[in-house]
């Protein structure tokens, strides 16, 4: 899965989401990557989130828009990612999966369960993307 987020110079933000599936597609299968707050979410007016992981367990907590209220509420983003996947950890134990959130001023962090994750980050004033790691 490749879950995105962009916020333009307007202010605007955007999300979207391109998956394969769990492990290839399923014919009739949905999964999470349609399910808007489950994959992704944003907000003009607080930021954004992009997951990937178990999209069947992932999707019954909407763990993106989860982390956009969270920082609405004025939570900062590693503390929004980390309550998303706490939130899902405390159900499913063993789930694998993994949230980035970034905020309307850029600060972004991310949360993991059961592997290590990735995410990749560049703004205008950066030659090159930065590549994030983030251990569970
Ligand atoms: N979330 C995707 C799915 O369950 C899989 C992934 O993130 O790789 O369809």
């Amino acid at each position: 899965t490749i879950s995105m987020a962009v916020i333009d110079k307007m202010g605007h933000v955007a999300v979207g989401t391109s998956t394969n599936g769990a492990t290839f597609k399923i014919p009739g299968r949905v999964g999470d990557g349609p399910i808007p707050g489950s994959s992704a979410y944003g907000d003009d007016e607080v930021g954004a989130c992009g997951a990937t992981g178990d999209g069947d367990i992932m999707m019954r907590f909407l763990p993106c828009y989860q982390v956009v209220e969270s920082m609405r509420r004025g939570m900062e983003p590693q503390d929004a990612a980390m309550d998303a996947i706490l939130r899902i950890a405390l159900k499913y134990p063993d789930f694998v999966g993994a949230v980035f959130a970034i905020n309307k001023k850029g600060v972004h962090a991310g949360a993991c369960n059961g592997w290590t994750f990735q995410y990749s980050v560049r703004n205008s004033s950066m030659q090159d993307v930065e590549v994030i790691t983030v251990a569970p």
